[in-house]
């Protein structure tokens, strides 16, 4: 938990001070580390996230739904925070928009943050939830699989919090940005304890943390779909992306069956 901790934190405040210290970076090459980070989020909601969930032979009928309220619950977020979570970073001719709004991304992309690490919570929550009904013990596979749920997530809070320092660049003071950064890398990892202290001391059982998944699900198909989307904006086949998705799914299947 510490390490996951460590871990999220540290990954959001050096990619953040990566977009800090070189302003110059190539567009194009932020490009494809999203793409990159995008798929392999895909990757593992698909083969990791819902198979887990739709397991769940109580919460399978409803859990369509909660992965639906998700998906729409992040077009909402989107609104808020102008798709930085999805790597959209606004041009320096927005600077208007961008400035009166700080605050409105700020508090869209912290609450997917804080949603995206009470995924985290708890390894093996799931599981023991499984065990109660099924009697198999799925927990040796999850808790290798979460490793890979962890990676996933952590590919993705990269370019993140890149698109969010590179978005702030453009209309806040060096300290503004710091502190912001700070507080938007403590996100996940103050979702992942909260998740874990509601789950540990009983006060939400194995089912109503399942509903969360199924929003964070959700939420994950729309930010990943997005990004595929809007990586190629006109419609034009990019062969270096297609690659690059590929590498991506390619990587997520082998440490899906290794870890
Ligand atoms: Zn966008
Ligand atoms: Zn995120």
């Amino acid at each position: 938990m510490v390490l996951n901790f460590i871990l999220l934190f540290a990954t959001a405040m050096l990619a953040g001070g990566l977009a800090y210290f070189i302003p110059s970076w190539e567009e194009r090459y932020f490009k494809l580390v999203l793409v990159f980070a995008g798929s392999y989020l895909f990757a593992i909601t698909v083969l990791h996230i819902l198979p887990e969930l739709f397991m769940d032979a109580i919460d399978a009928p409803k859990m369509g739904l909660y992965i639906l309220v998700g998906f729409f619950l992040q077009q909402i977020l989107a609104l808020f925070s102008t798709g930085v979570e999805h790597g959209h970073i606004h041009h320096p001719s927005h600077q208007h928009a961008a400035n009166a709004g700080v605050w409105t991304i700020m508090i869209g992309l912290f609450m997917h943050a804080f949603l995206e690490g009470t995924l985290l919570g708890n390894e093996g929550s799931l599981s023991a939830h499984l065990h109660d009904h099924s009697g198999h013990d799925h927990h040796h596979h999850h808790h290798h699989g979460s490793n890979n749920l962890l990676f996933g997530i952590l590919l993705h809070k990269g370019p993140e919090a890149f698109a969010l320092v590179a978005v702030l660049m453009s209309s806040l003071k060096k300290r503004w940005i710091f502190a912001l950064l700070t507080i938007f890398a403590l996100a996940s990892p103050l979702g992942m304890l909260l998740s874990n202290y509601l789950y540990e001391s009983k006060i939400l059982g194995g089912g109503t943390m399942n509903v969360f998944y199924g929003i964070v699900a959700g939420s994950f198909l729309h930010i990943s779909t997005t990004i595929f989307f809007e990586s190629s904006p006109d419609h034009r086949f990019y062969l270096n992306k297609v690659i690059v998705s590929m590498i991506a799914f390619a990587l997520a299947i082998s440490l899906e069956m290794l870890l």
